[in-house]
């Protein structure tokens, strides 16, 4: 029998509701974190502003239709 239901996580950072992959969060040792968050910290931890982090999500968003 295989296991359809997808299961939902919160992610604790942002509260967005996920079905996809959880990020380990670089900031908080093992917390899962939703896949955006997850690059938001990746971001932060090169520099990237917020307003730059907020643009890259949204092209990402988009690449993914
Ligand atoms: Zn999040």
């Amino acid at each position: 029998m295989k296991d359809n239901t997808t299961t939902l996580r919160t992610c604790p950072l942002c509260g967005a509701q996920y079905g996809d992959v959880p990020a380990l969060s670089r900031k908080y040792p093992n917390t899962h974190i939703c896949p955006e968050c997850g690059i938001r910290e990746a971001l932060e931890s090169i520099g990237v502003p917020a307003d730059e982090q907020e643009k890259i999500i949204e092209t990402i968003h988009k690449s993914k239709g």
